[in-house]
């Protein structure tokens, strides 16, 4: 494994490196390199660490999974069994103490990027832990966990046999940062700035942009509310390309037992926006007698 120290190098060489777009001849073909390298990515983190190993919201086929798998570990942000393991925890304990990355427990520098660095108290997870338990025997994802630097030296290499520096830049570099704040966005952003459609016990917020730069996960108070859903965006308005890939999966076979939102989710988000509206027409209805009053004094 590579000491800690090297692993910090790394990703804030890696984070520094993407200023280097400066230093190159710019081509608008450059932004879709950009986008193809963080949106491939950012999928494959969504869909396969996210959505199939922490909440195992559909199952797929071994091919696939191995090829989401790559895909996502190449985003440079550790293997599948840390990432998941760690993010069960986060739902364990959603912003209360043994939240590994929550900014009201930690602070917002700590929640962002401190504990994905932090190797002294995040470095393993424990053998208890589901995802651990359920997928190391997996013998091709142990072997990603284990080797996590090995997808994204890949792609580095081969962005840079392509095309030189340029592409090193656009295909690895800026995208491989972009991408790690879309993610740790979600553990900070997404607890601090949004609507909460759902009374959850937790800070969790929907987030528009993140759903944006984070292939759907910023819908993340739907995603509290309910785990089990493999749909972050809840409704067809709420962006989700994560979903329409899960979707287009199980139609070719690839994917099976989708899980959805069960009706009763949805019953529970119309009586909250009743509730909300309600209140604020008896908020209205209150502020007109005394509005009155006021204008009979001045009178
Ligand atoms: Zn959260
Ligand atoms: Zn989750």
């Amino acid at each position: 494994m590579l000491p800690n120290i090297v692993q910090v190098s790394i990703f804030w060489t890696v984070q520094a490196s993407a200023i280097l777009t400066v230093a190159v001849p710019f081509r608008w073909a450059f932004i879709a390199l950009w986008a193809v390298s963080h949106f491939a990515r950012a999928i494959g983190l969504t869909l396969a660490f996210h959505r199939y190993f922490a909440h195992r919201a559909f199952k797929m086929n071994r091919v696939a999974r191995f090829v989401w798998t790559w895909i996502a570990t190449s985003a440079m942000q550790k293997g599948p069994i840390w990432w998941a393991g760690h993010h069960v925890n986060h739902h364990k304990y959603a912003d209360r103490e043994g939240d590994p990355h929550s900014p009201m427990v930690s602070g917002v520098y700590y929640a962002h990027i401190g504990w994905f660095l932090n190797d002294a108290k995040h470095d393993t997870v424990a053998p208890t832990n589901p995802v651990v338990r359920d997928f190391s025997k997996a013998p091709e994802i142990a072997f990603l966990d284990r080797y996590f630097f090995l997808p994204p030296l890949v792609l580095a290499v081969a962005m840079f046999a392509i095309g030189g520096l340029p592409w090193l830049v656009w295909g690895f570099c800026l995208p491989t940062m972009t991408l790690a704040h879309a993610t740790f966005a979600i553990n900070t952003v997404n607890h601090m700035f949004g609507t909460r459609r759902f009374e959850t016990h937790d800070e969790s917020r929907n987030n528009v942009l993140t759903a944006l730069f984070a292939a759907g996960e910023g819908w993340h108070n739907n995603h509290h509310r309910y785990q089990g859903a493999a749909r972050n965006g809840f409704y067809w308005w709420e962006f989700d390309p994560t979903w329409y890939v899960i979707r287009a999966m199980a139609a070719l076979r690839l994917a099976w037992d989708v899980h959805p939102v069960p009706r009763r989710i949805y019953e529970e988000a119309r009586v909250v926006r009743a509730r909300r509206s309600r209140r604020t027409m008896t908020s209205i209805i209150d502020a007109i007698p005394l509005s009155f009053e006021l204008l009979e004094e001045t009178e």
